[in-house]
């Protein structure tokens, strides 16, 4: 688990989106998937993606979008995680044009999450 909250950790950081209330929501999506985690250990291999997305959905309804794809020009959209199961091997894909963009914990600098 704590490197499931390093590996999303890095994203909110190169993202610039770390703050203290996107720390907090990353940190209830840990805790959240713990118990889960303790429960299946097999499932370590997904824990990083499901609470990549977890988290996600808690910064859409207070933040916005994130994180933004930083590879296309025309409007802003969202990276997710794909496999959807969030593992193994999660990677952000581009919602619009299907590419991945980075493996979850690789995002680089000079995205903003968009509101
Ligand atoms: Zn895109």
């Amino acid at each position: 688990m704590l490197s499931a909250r390093a590996t999303v950790m890095r994203d909110l950081e190169a993202t610039g989106a770390a703050s203290a209330e996107t720390v907090s929501l990353l940190e209830d999506a840990v805790a959240e998937r713990r118990w889960w985690a303790e429960q299946w250990p097999a499932g370590e291999a997904y824990v990083g993606g499901l609470v990549a997305q977890d988290l996600q959905d808690a910064l859409l309804q207070r933040v916005g979008r994130w994180p933004v794809c930083p590879r296309c020009d025309d409007a802003v959209h969202a990276l997710y995680i794909h496999p959807e199961l969030g593992g193994p091997d999660p990677v952000w894909v581009c919602e619009e044009s299907g590419t991945v963009v980075a493996p979850l914990g690789g995002l680089t600098g000079g995205l903003t999450g968009g509101a």
